[in-house]
């Protein structure tokens, strides 16, 4: 079976599925690696290291005529779904509950299409190719890095000749696996930490990395399904804001990372908690998008300086901005799923889909022609009927 690495197009994109370390792995199990030329260079992995590892190198013209599976860190753009062919497979992080007319395009071509996004994460035997919780991780050791470099003082306590500074006063909104990596390093560099979330869970998380974990009386738990949040009703919502304002007005630097599974960032920090921030605080949102962030006025990619002299980064791109060690984790996170789905041997034709596996039922989002993901078939039907109602 010859699976195909093609070189990542997307905006700010330089990561890469796989690195040469895996390939091996990979050549071990019967599976022939093609990489497109150069698909390495942004993470710093020359075409000489995946030819040394025992891949071959490939234009892009050929890896798509040739590759029985592709793979892919980001969604391929039109330009390579036109390219892909009915019985080829497509893994990637293809965000199908964010973007389900991919998975119908892709299953109207007759693609299969996998994507790691759907991986059932509780289940230890899927650990390995969580590539969510290795990106989030990556992702929220950059957001405190990008805040300390944004911050006008010093993080940590620093008794000099020249007198003493106090350290940052530092708060983690959402301490999922981003946050929680993002405390982590806040504390590395020595500001004082607290974090906050709306899963009571995460409290012993905090407080196990020796940050304080702030107790809202409103709302209580938003736990949801599978470990994640529920979306708060418009009153838990108003209240929570109302209750974080305080808490946020008496800090430097805030890292927000809040998300709730296909819906938009929830909104945690208010204009109005932005305008009670003094002058030279730094906020970076982790949740900023285009459908909105978790805080008012942060907008995507873009650094913004309010009135009152709050510095407001709407991060994006954080993990591609480490990409040698986001695709390093990446690579071992889609090869631990490739080699699942090529079962023992990986010598014939394609993928063996079986939906019937827990962890297939996650992440094959499209396949023999059809879309298979009951959430993302969901979706589709509900924006047909929309459409046909307007
Ligand atoms: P995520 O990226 O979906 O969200 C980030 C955080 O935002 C979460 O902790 C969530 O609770 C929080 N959040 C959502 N709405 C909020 C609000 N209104 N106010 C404050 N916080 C809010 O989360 P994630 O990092 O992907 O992790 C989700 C869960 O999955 C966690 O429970 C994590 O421990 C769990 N997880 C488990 C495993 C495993 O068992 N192997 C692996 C990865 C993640």
């Amino acid at each position: 079976m010859k699976v195909a690495v093609v070189k990542e197009n997307a905006p700010g994109e330089r990561r890469v599925a796989l690195v040469p370390e895996t390939v091996p792995r990979l050549a071990k199990a019967g599976l022939e690696v093609l990489i497109a030329a150069g698909a390495g260079d942004g993470a710093w992995f020359p075409d000489s290291a995946y030819t040394a590892a025992g891949a071959a190198i490939a234009s892009t013209d050929d890896l798509y005529a040739t590759a029985d599976v592709i793979l892919t860190v980001t969604r391929p753009d039109e330009a390579a779904v036109q390219r892909l062919r009915a019985g080829q497979a497509v893994i990637g992080m293809l965000s199908p509950l964010t973007d389900p007319l991919l998975a119908r395009d892709l299953a109207a071509a007759g693609v299969t299409a996998v994507s790691l996004d759907g991986l059932p994460r509780t289940l230890s035997r899927a650990q390995g190719m969580d590539a969510l919780s290795s990106q989030a991780n990556v992702a929220g050791y950059k957001a405190a890095l990008v805040a300390a470099d944004a911050y006008g003082r010093f993080f940590p306590l620093l008794i000099t000749a020249a007198g003493t500074a106090r350290p940052a006063k530092l708060l983690v909104l959402g301490t999922g696996v981003a946050g929680l990596q993002a405390i982590g390093t806040a504390r590395r560099l020595g500001a004082q930490v607290s974090g906050y979330d709306v899963r009571p869970a995460s409290k012993g998380e905090v407080e196990s990395l020796g940050a304080t974990f702030i107790e809202l009386t409103s709302p209580v738990s938003a736990a949801g399904e599978g470990g994640y949040a529920r979306e708060l009703t418009a009153q838990e919502r108003d209240a929570q804001q109302a209750e974080l304002a305080g808490h946020i007005a008496r800090q430097d630097v805030v890292i927000t990372t809040a998300q709730v599974p296909g819906r938009r960032p929830p909104l945690l920090v208010t204009e109005d908690a932005v305008r009670a921030m003094s002058p030279g605080s730094v906020i970076v949102d982790m949740g900023s998008s285009p459908l909105g962030g978790n805080v008012a006025g942060s907008v995507p990619g873009e650094t913004v300086v309010t009135r009152n002299g709050v510095t407001i980064i709407g991060a994006q791109h954080l993990a591609a901005s480490v990409p040698a060690a986001a695709s390093s984790a990446y690579s071992r996170n889609i090869s631990a799923l490739l080699l699942h789905m090529t079962g023992a041997g990986g010598q014939g034709g394609g993928l063996a889909v079986d939906t019937t596996d827990e962890i297939q039922a996650g992440v094959v989002v499209a396949h023999g022609g059809e879309v298979v993901h009951p959430a993302v078939a969901k979706l589709l039907a509900a924006e047909t009927t929309a459409n046909q109602g307007s």
